[in-house]
């Protein structure tokens, strides 16, 4: 028997591995289920090279758990180890990772960074077992089986054992707080999760385990030994469709991996993209676009990455751009740093190569589906919109590429591309500085009043709603500086693309002087700006607009966004456009009796809020009531 020390600063590394990875000891599982892989296809291509026998017969990797003994087994037909190999891949090396590990992440910071991540392997066993026991026999001729044997102290032994075949088993004795580690649905869970997709078959199975049985022969806990080795179960497909050729498959391939992924989710994704690079970095994966309609999905867990077919972790933040994430799909590339913290990653060569290669992807695969079927395209907007909008709101290059296939849509429901969009309106609705000034609303219904006279002029008015409209106005202004945006409410029909042609006034400057105080009283506060417009005498005598820079302030206000707070909460601030040139207007100059006068502004004043929805509680009854009296 051979015994060793491992040479450790620390008195006892093991205690603290344990400690450290506390919230997350799971992964121990995909730690040595990861190892048995790489030993598997150590062996094949070993094989291949003519280095070992060929392969023949089972290659399963088989995780076994026995309740009697304790004990959770790992078992590959791997390539093996030899003495040798045990010393310097479990005693030096292995152990010299974990130390080097917990040298560099220290702190509440390094455990969040590690969560999720690979990083401890071999020794992340003590995370739950209180003696590990490596059982191996190397593929490689002549070589005998040993058993290293280690309970959590720097000292460890070797010994010479009998195995029946070649390949490795650790075998984890359970520590006695662990001991969920021995259930079925914990195991099964931790193997559905990370080893889902990994190469190599992967075999659930039971020895033996304790049972509630009324009929059974019971022991001191009031449990009984159930029947022994289960029928295993299989874990995992080895060649997810990721991992396979783009021109193999089908789109119903897609559909039924996207089910797969997600079984919760019911409604079909719109298209996937298949992502396969192996130059300069590699990367595969699909991703697919969910319906997204006007909501902006929050849980962004939906990717999910993988390395090698080895489950990491559904939190893409910092790996993909923010607006990727609200895709679906799985993203496997080797290439990203996983034992880095969270905060670095966004720096990271690769990883911006990655992202920036994702992205390019995504505006592609937008636009080939623009110019392939142009109306379909356009008959998904509504579900595309969002998703795009919030690209081009973040990220520079996507705008870029994304003005290629950016629609914009009216209220007519016709879609147009910016260049089509110029074409129809640069001259209609050119002001007289040059501008193109492109009306919009936010709530085609509610600004009805508006967008009619607009319509009649025959203006495009631009439905621009969602959270992310008020943005993306501001945005498509700093992309296209020839363009202007004015919510259609902004001002009267007259003022909103100004020209210099001037309608003449009914009224002369004495007379304006004189009406506009009784205006001024038909409104409750100063916050209604009363102003002259010579309109056409069929446009409304009273309309009440709010200025768009007001609202894009008061607006920018509401998100939080733009360094506004230090003016306190802006105030609400109405235009009232008067029409001098409409009749009712003349009648209430001339009209003599004062009482009357201002009572039919006060009418007139209340109408123009009403329509606005300004007109609000008790002065909404009273108007109502006021207008049975009058019928009455
Ligand atoms: P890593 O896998 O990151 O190299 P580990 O600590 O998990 O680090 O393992 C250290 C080394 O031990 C591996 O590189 C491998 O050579 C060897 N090893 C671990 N598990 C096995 C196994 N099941 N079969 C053969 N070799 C193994």
């Amino acid at each position: 028997m051979a015994k060793g020390n491992i040479n450790v600063q620390t008195e006892n590394i093991f205690p603290i591995i344990k400690k450290f990875l506390y919230s997350d000891h799971e992964i121990f599982l995909r730690e040595l289920v990861s190892n048995a892989v790489d030993a598997t296809q150590k062996r094949l291509t070993l094989a291949k090279l003519g280095e070992i026998p060929t392969v023949e017969g089972n290659t399963a990797i088989e995780v076994i758990r026995d309740q009697e003994a304790k004990t959770l087994t790992i078992r590959d037909r791997g390539i093996g180890m030899s003495e040798e190999e045990v010393n310097k891949y479990i005693n030096q090396i292995a152990f010299s990772g974990a130390t080097e590990f917990l040298d560099k992440y220290q702190g509440e910071e390094a455990k969040t960074a590690i969560i999720g991540h690979f990083g401890l392997g071999f020794y992340s066993a003590f995370m739950v077992a209180k003696q590990v026991d490596i059982v191996t026999w190397s593929q490689r001729d002549g070589e005998t089986a040993i058993k290293w044997s280690c309970d959590g102290s720097p000292e460890y032994s070797i010994d010479p054992v009998e195995k029946e075949e070649r390949g490795t088993d650790i075998i984890l004795h359970i520590a006695d707080d662990s001991e969920e580690f021995l259930e079925d649905a914990r195991i099964q869970g931790i193997l559905t999760k990370y080893c889902k997709f990994m190469p190599v078959e992967i075999i659930h199975g039971t020895k033996t385990e304790w049972i509630d049985d009324p009929n059974g022969e019971k022991d001191d806990d009031g449990k009984v030994k159930k029947i022994e080795n289960e029928i295993p179960r299989v874990i995992n497909s080895t060649t997810p469709l990721w991992s396979r050729t783009p021109a193999d498959l089908k789109d119903e391939d897609y559909s039924e991996f996207y089910k797969e992924l997600y079984p919760m989710n019911f409604e079909d994704p719109l298209f996937h993209i298949h992502l396969n690079v192996d130059f300069p970095f590699n990367l595969t994966g699909i991703l697919y676009f969910p319906q997204l309609k006007k909501e902006m999905e929050l849980r962004r867990d939906k990717i999910h990455l993988y390395s090698n077919q080895v489950f990491i972790t559904d939190n893409v933040e910092n790996i993909v751009p923010d607006f990727l994430t609200l895709l679906h799909g799985v993203i496997d590339s080797p290439d990203i740093p996983l034992n880095v913290s969270r905060s670095y990653l966004q720096e990271d060569a690769n990883v911006k190569k990655i992202s920036g290669h994702i992205s390019k992807k995504v505006s592609d695969k937008l636009n080939s589906m623009f110019k392939k079927d142009r109306n379909s395209f356009a008959e998904q907007w509504d579900d595309l919109r969002i998703f795009i909008e919030y690209g081009m709101l973040t990220d520079e290059k996507f705008l870029d590429r994304a003005k290629k296939f950016m629609l914009f849509k009216d209220t007519t429901g016709e879609c147009t591309t910016y260049e089509e969009l110029i074409d129809a309106v640069g001259s209609t609705q050119k002001d007289k500085n040059g501008k193109i000034i492109l009306p919009y609303t936010a709530d085609a219904k509610n600004q009805h009043a508006f967008i009619a006279p607009a319509l009649e002029r025959g203006y495009k008015v631009l439905v621009m709603e969602g959270p992310l409209a008020a943005h993306m106005v501001q945005k498509l202004e700093e992309a296209y500086p020839d363009v202007q945006f004015k919510r259609v409410d902004s001002d009267v029909i007259d003022k909103l693309i100004e020209t210099d042609e001037a309608t003449t006034s009914a009224l002369d400057e004495k007379q304006e002087a004189q009406i506009k105080p009784i205006i001024e009283g038909a409104f409750p506060s100063d916050s209604f700006k009363v102003n002259f417009v010579a309109m056409a005498p069929t446009a409304a005598p009273l309309t009440i607009t709010r200025s768009e820079f007001m609202r894009r302030m008061k607006e920018q206000q509401a998100v939080g966004g733009g360094g506004f707070q230090m003016f306190g909460s802006l105030p609400d601030s109405f235009d009232v456009a008067v029409n001098s040139n409409h009749a009712l207007i003349q009648k209430i100059l001339g009209e003599k009796d004062e009482k009357k006068q201002k009572s039919m502004a006060k009418k007139a004043g209340d109408l123009a809020r009403l329509s606005q929805g300004l007109l609000e509680g008790e002065e909404l009854t009273t108007f109502i009531q006021e207008g049975y009296a009058e019928l009455s």
